[in-house]
């Protein structure tokens, strides 16, 4: 027998949360089926809505301006600026504790190579890491956190001419985390402000650290450290340290693991179970039946073929990155559905020859009508009741654009809402 619903969503990534929570909230029993983590995993966990245009022109100061501008096929123009707009004060409404939705601006934040990025929504905890506030800075990083270089990170953002003084210093985090540690075992001792021995004595936690740190303090109002400042109770570590330092304290968004990028999904899987939304994580959907309209999906478990059925589809399986665009020697393809995905006849014309050149592949992905569902090869619509959303989507390269987060969040939520509407 089928598992139905009236709405499926298949990925679990940005996208699919987004677009089950949307038709959730929208009045529709939805399900959401996901294989493997998704790249929030790996992504800093800021929400980008458009930092660059597609000609590299920016930092963008208001990226809703520069939306019709964009080219036709971008997934932006598919659900128009007021569609992204209405999406972003979803996810402010449903999402986790995020800044900067008081203003259609891009906030400018440090990243932890010194960097300064353009972004739409970030965590509360980067808060006070802008780099548009003037106050003084010092980086603190940690000795067995390689990808963490405070003095180099500290030495770029001077040159790049932030307003404010920004020193850094290497410190040894306080305690017998073993070098190989991962970021989510800090984040759990601070949690918890679990004892730590220093030169024999034991300390609680967050005190050994701001200790150590005070040794270091020139004054700066405001100390920067990689994002490992807790999962749970981040507010409460930031809230001590700061106590402890005199200092405001914020967060740096990390490179793959992402802490901010897992505690986002943490938090939309949360927002999903409250909101009456169904889950299943872990199996893969590995076929489908359907010509014309989506008939089921099948999910593979334990080497069976489980069919689910609904009355619309969101397809969020993600891009070249998570799988959801796959390609061979000959071909790009979407392997669930068949959704036509174009590109060159040619393979070599895929790619530029220069690392940082226009490459084709960075824009693979299927495209759609105005109602995010796939057309195929002939220009018609491929399955009556199948939408698709995020990084499935072709005809933006998120990386170079830096638009990746708000791409799923107005698309998700524009296909969980459409999705909804027609399954009534
Ligand atoms: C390294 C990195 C850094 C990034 N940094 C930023 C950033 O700073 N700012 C920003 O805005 N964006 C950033 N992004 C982009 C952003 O994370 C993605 O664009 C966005 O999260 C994509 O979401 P998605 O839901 O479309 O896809 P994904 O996150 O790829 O999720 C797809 C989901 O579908 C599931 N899935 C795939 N196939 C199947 C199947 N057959 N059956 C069931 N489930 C399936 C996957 O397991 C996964 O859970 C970054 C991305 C990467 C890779």
């Amino acid at each position: 027998m089928a598992i139905e619903s009236e709405v499926l969503v298949v990925g679990g990534g940005l996208a699919g949360l987004t677009s089950a929570l949307a038709a959730t909230r929208a009045g529709a029993d939805t399900r959401l089926v996901s294989y493997k983590q998704s790249t929030l995993r790996n992504a800093s966990g800021l929400v980008d809505v458009l930092g660059y245009t597609p000609e590299g022109e920016g930092p963008l100061t208001d990226p809703y301006a520069a939306i019709p501008s964009l080219p036709t096929e971008h997934p932006y123009r598919t659900v128009g600026v007021e569609g992204v707009r209405e999406a972003m004060t979803f996810f402010d409404e449903v999402g986790p504790d995020y800044r900067g939705g008081h203003t259609d601006t891009n906030a400018l934040l440090p990243t932890h190579g010194g960097t300064i990025k353009p972004t739409a929504r970030y965590p509360a905890g980067a808060d006070a890491g802008l780099a548009s506030d003037e106050r003084d800075v010092l980086l603190v990083g940690f000795e067995a956190m390689v990808d963490f270089d405070a003095e180099h990170a500290a030495a770029h953002l001077e040159a790049a001419g932030v307003p404010f003084d920004v020193r850094g210093v290497t410190i040894r985090f306080p305690g017998e985390l073993r070098a190989d540690a991962k970021v989510t075992r800090y984040a759990k001792l601070l949690d918890t402000d679990g004892e730590v021995a220093v030169r024999g004595r034991n300390r609680p936690v967050r005190t050994a650290l701001a200790e150590r740190v005070n040794t270091e303090l020139e004054g700066e109002a405001r100390v920067g450290f990689p994002a490992v400042l807790g999962d749970d109770d981040a507010a409460g570590v930031r809230a001590d340290l700061r106590a402890a330092l005199g200092a405001d304290v914020f967060e740096v968004p990390m490179g793959p693991p992402s802490l901010p990028g897992l505690r986002l999904e943490d938090a939309l899987f949360d927002a999903l179970d409250r909101a009456g939304g169904r889950f299943e994580t872990g199996n893969p959907v590995v076929d489908s039946d359907g010509d014309g309209r989506i008939e089921r999906v099948y999910v593979e478990k334990n080497g069976a073929k489980i069919p689910n059925s609904a009355e619309q589809y969101v397809l969020a399986t993600g891009g070249l990155v998570g799988k959801g665009v796959d390609s061979d020697r000959e071909t790009v393809y979407e392997p669930i559905f068949g959704c036509h995905v174009p590109h060159d006849d040619d393979r070599y014309e895929w790619f530029d020859a220069e690392a940082f050149g226009d490459h084709e592949f960075a824009r693979f992905g299927v495209r759609t009508d105005d109602d995010l569902r796939p057309i195929g090869r002939d220009g018609g619509i491929e399955f009556d009741n199948l939408r698709a959303a995020g990084s499935v989507l072709g005809g933006y390269d998120f990386a170079a654009e830096k638009s990746g987060s708000g791409v799923s969040i107005a698309t998700g939520y524009a296909a969980g809402r459409a999705a909804a509407e027609a399954a009534r």
